[in-house]
């Protein structure tokens, strides 16, 4: 008998239910007259501030130049240093090299992944100039000795929220908390549109008015350049497909927490698998359920046999890779980071995932351990 395949993730089950809805706001935009940067941006921006509890959105193109810009209108450049992690995905430090600082790395809590607070006061130098944790996975970094080692130090802290929309900690949603939060909404995220997208959350005037400027060439009353800019915009069609998934963003985020109930049980005491941890007074999004053995590679390909695609993100921190070997960051430099880029892998995870398919893999994956 064929078995279907598990895709880790694919939005066409999703795009059934919507369909109509979709196209007829594409219709509703493209017959507004009005293509970019107009009131779909205006309104989507408003909602989006407000569901994270941020009184200014600013619409991007995506998450990399929302961290870019970010970066930019706190006037960071040549010869600052921005603190963040290495296990995180490539365009964290893309954007910190973009804005022409250097990214210093931070190793990671064993147990959530995420930048240990513990390890930053040791590297915090006068050329330290900003925080950028990484809130991967879903789940919020630990972001009060964050705070307190920045307020101490009177620098900003941006939030890489990319693949965290929504997650709380502390009663607070990630990006309110520090000075700006950075946000993707490229497809596969917990708020996906149907391209690219981004968007930078903030509660500072200041930074928000800036942002504006620097997206849309340095421009801000008419055809004038108060400063140098960039071309960063946000679709207005892209504005309006996102507000409608933003409404059912919360349902969608509920069936991801549903799936990952069912791996939690399904998967606990299984081989020598360690399951994703939740801090207390945090939520998770569940963006991924990335699951840690010493067999990855061989239950990656075992559960590859079985048509279930399980991915790792990230195979090789960003300090080993080529492109970033100028740093000068050697081998056993970030030791957790490398452990756990040898044994962490990303189980099938999206809101259409069926119960049953849930199943399919906690079985194979138990069969793989029985082996
Ligand atoms: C996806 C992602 C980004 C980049 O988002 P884009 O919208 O694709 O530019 C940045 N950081 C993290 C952690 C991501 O997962």
């Amino acid at each position: 008998m064929a078995t279907t395949k598990i895709a880790n993730w694919q939005y066409l089950s999703d795009y059934e239910q919507e369909r109509q809805d979709v196209l007829e706001i594409v219709d509703r935009v493209f017959s507004s007259g009005r293509l970019m940067l107009g009131p779909e941006v205006e309104n989507f921006e408003k909602h989006f501030a407000a569901f994270c509890g941020a009184d200014h959105g600013v619409g991007v193109n995506s998450c990399t130049d929302a961290l870019f810009l970010a970066l930019k209108a706190l006037g960071l450049g040549q010869g600052d240093e921005v603190l963040t992690v290495a296990n995180t995905a490539v365009p964290t430090v893309a954007a910190i090299r973009a804005a022409g600082c250097r990214p210093v790395f931070v190793d990671v809590d064993a147990d959530t992944f995420l930048m240990n607070p513990s390890k930053v006061e040791q590297l915090i130098t006068s050329r330290i100039r900003c925080l950028l944790p990484v809130h991967l996975c879903g789940h919020p970094a630990d972001m009060a000795p964050l705070q307190k080692i920045a307020s101490d130090r009177g620098i900003p802290i941006l939030e890489d929220c990319a693949q965290a929309t929504g997650a709380t900690y502390n009663g607070q949603k990630v990006g309110a908390i520090g000075t700006m939060g950075a946000f993707s909404f490229y497809p596969t995220k917990i708020l996906g549109g149907f391209g690219d997208g981004g968007m930078v959350i903030t509660s500072d005037d200041a930074c928000a008015a800036s942002l504006r400027r620097l997206r849309f060439y340095g421009m801000q009353d008419g055809y004038y350049a108060r400063e140098e800019g960039y071309n960063s915009r946000l679709d207005e069609v892209q504005a309006a497909l996102l507000d409608y998934r933003l409404q059912r963003v919360d349902e969608a985020v509920r069936r991801r927490r549903e799936i990952a109930r069912i791996y939690d049980q399904g998967l606990a005491g299984v081989g020598d698998l360690r399951l994703p941890v939740v801090r207390e007074g945090c939520s998770h999004q569940y963006y991924l359920y990335t699951i840690r053995t010493n067999q990855r590679d061989r239950l990656q390909e075992f559960l590859g046999g079985q048509s279930i695609e399980a991915r790792i993100n990230y195979p090789v921190p960003i300090h080993l890779m080529d492109g970033y070997r100028f740093l000068g960051y050697q081998a056993g430099s970030l030791p957790v980071t490398e452990q756990l880029a040898g044994e962490i892998l990303s189980l099938p995870m999206f809101p259409a995932l069926g119960h049953g398919e849930a199943l399919r893999v906690i079985d194979a994956i138990r069969a793989f351990f029985q082996r």
